[in-house]
């Protein structure tokens, strides 16, 4: 697969998914940021959508395009607990069984949301890879469709909806700052605005420790990495060993890619709740922080998308009131910038 091929296709399945996505999933607002004073600083707000994350985009659409067949038989994924939550919530509006596969490190607070959402849930194993290896597991024997969280047309199609939105709303942006994980976001979204506005620069933002798509574009090829408890937990997993697009893409079509510390993460959450009363993931912090620690600077119009509000209840208080949080051996406080 040649690269122009695989961002025109994904350029095709986003353009189909616009047809699709917003049965479910909302059109959501772009605002201005209080983090920076200048007004440079513009929030995707992803966090207001139904199931509280983006991931409603892409499980949209892929349910949708779903044959009778495959609806009768149902669906499974494997997730970090957001892209469960979506799936689940699509897959039972349509009346579709549904199997959501997660592992040890998913944090309670998600876990519950997806059971509630009704779901089964199957809690197994200490990393995305073991939880992906029940969901292939639950496919086989069941016959449902494996949906994968990010490495899917359907899915990244889904996803970059998003751009398609922030071209529309900001048409003089300068710099996009998208979390990354396993890249389904990053990649969906830079293919619509690298192809509607090329001269826009695009830096994917990672957690220090885990980064997986990091360490896979220095490694040329899918790499696996040790996963750790981080205040970002919908960054944690890898990028799948026998990855077909997002790390195609994520080469292509970022300009950059840059890590931050447990400790910027929190700053940035404390930020983002204390300058625009936004309570969000620390996955969303992620552009934040790599702004407030002065590894990307702002050259212009610039905006970061804001992608889930399933945090902890106790730990983002704790951010919050500058607390100290214990994660593996690291200790991380307030009142550090
Ligand atoms: C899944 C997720 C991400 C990362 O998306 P990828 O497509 O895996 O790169 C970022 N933020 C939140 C809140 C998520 O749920």
């Amino acid at each position: 697969m040649s690269l122009g091929n695989v961002k025109e296709e994904i350029f095709d399945q986003i353009e189909a998914a616009k047809q699709r996505v917003y049965d479910i999933a909302s059109e959501t607002p772009l605002v201005a940021s209080q983090v920076l004073s200048d007004g440079m600083l513009s929030l995707k707000l992803e966090h207001v959508q139904p199931t509280g994350s983006f991931k409603i985009r892409g499980a949209t659409n892929a349910v949708l395009a779903l044959t009778p067949e495959e609806r009768e038989l149902g669906v499974v994924c494997c997730s970090t607990g957001n892209h469960g939550r979506a799936l689940a919530f699509a897959a039972k509006k349509l009346g579709i069984p549904i199997t959501v596969c997660l592992s040890t490190l998913v944090p309670k607070t998600k876990v519950d949301l997806v059971s509630a959402s009704g779901a089964k849930v199957i809690q197994q194993g200490i990393s995305q890879d073991d939880a992906l290896e029940v969901a292939i597991d639950v496919a086989k024997n069941s016959g449902a469709k494996l949906i994968p969280p990010f490495d899917d047309p359907l899915v990244l199609g889904g996803q970059g909806t998003i751009g398609l939105e922030i071209c529309q709303q900001m048409p003089d942006i300068d710099t996009l700052l998208i979390p990354l994980s396993g890249g389904g976001l990053a990649g969906g979204v830079a293919t619509a605005v690298k192809t509607l506005k090329p001269s826009t620069r695009i830096i994917g933002i990672s957690m220090d420790r885990g980064a997986a798509m990091h360490e896979s574009l220095r490694a040329g090829k899918p790499v696996a990495v040790p996963e750790y408890a981080s205040l970002a937990d919908s960054l944690g997993g890898g990028i799948g060993l026998d990855n077909r697009y997002t790390l195609e893409l994520c080469k292509s079509l970022l300009d950059e890619v840059v890590l931050v510390t447990e400790q910027e993460i929190y700053d940035g959450m404390s930020e983002l709740y204390w300058k625009d009363l936004i309570v969000a993931e620390g996955a969303c912090a992620v552009g934040i922080a790599a702004i407030l620690s002065g590894k990307v600077q702002v050259s212009g119009p610039t905006a970061t998308i804001i992608s889930g509000r399933n945090v902890d209840p106790g730990q983002f208080s704790q951010v919050i009131t500058g607390s100290s949080i214990t994660l593996d051996s690291l200790t991380l406080t307030g009142g550090v910038t």
